[in-house]
């Protein structure tokens, strides 16, 4: 059963992964496009926004969370690098928001993200074959809790629709 809906704001991103999900065939082929009027919220129980980089066009991402209904969980995904302060302050005061997943790529980016997202319920998801210098790397940031470590092409979501939003 899905009860996820995986929502692409867009395809743009501040980085350029060379194994980016949105770039397999077979996860483009499940994109259906359509206008945030036309999605049906009421068939899901979580809704993961996600890119692309979300926060690219961060007054896209607050209409789209404001327009949310309440009753649903909201999930954002992230590379954390454009989140600012003023982010942080707004996404803590939104009920139904319920974590914040930042994708990191390379050793370094997790210097070049706000400390303050620590503050927010969140998770940090990396490649396995990264994992052992991340947490060698941050020991204060990182712990089991709060990290997720996935392998390359793990891009199968069978519980999620993915939509791509149509401006
Ligand atoms: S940061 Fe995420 S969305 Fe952007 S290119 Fe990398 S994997 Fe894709």
């Amino acid at each position: 059963m899905k009860d996820t809906l995986r929502l692409l704001l867009s395809l743009s991103c501040n980085l350029n992964c060379e194994y980016c999900c949105n770039r397999i065939p077979e996860v483009k082929k499940r994109f259906r496009e359509m206008p945030f009027g036309d999605i049906d919220f009421s068939r899901y129980q979580n809704i993961c926004l996600t890119g692309g980089e979300p926060f690219m066009d961060r007054l896209l991402l607050y209409a789209v969370i404001r327009a949310i209904p309440e009753s649903k969980n909201i999930y954002l995904y992230t590379n954390g690098l454009l989140i600012m302060n003023v982010d942080v302050y707004f996404l803590g005061r939104i009920p139904n928001f319920k974590g914040l997943n930042i994708g990191l790529h390379y050793l370094e980016q997790l210097e070049q993200i706000n400390g303050q997202v620590d503050r927010l319920n969140v998770r940090y998801a990396m490649r396995d074959t990264l994992a052992a210098d991340f947490f060698a790397a941050y020991p204060g940031r990182m712990n089991k809790n709060n990290t997720k470590i996935w392998k390359m092409n793990e891009c199968d979501t069978p519980n999620e629709d993915l939509v791509l939003l149509q401006i």
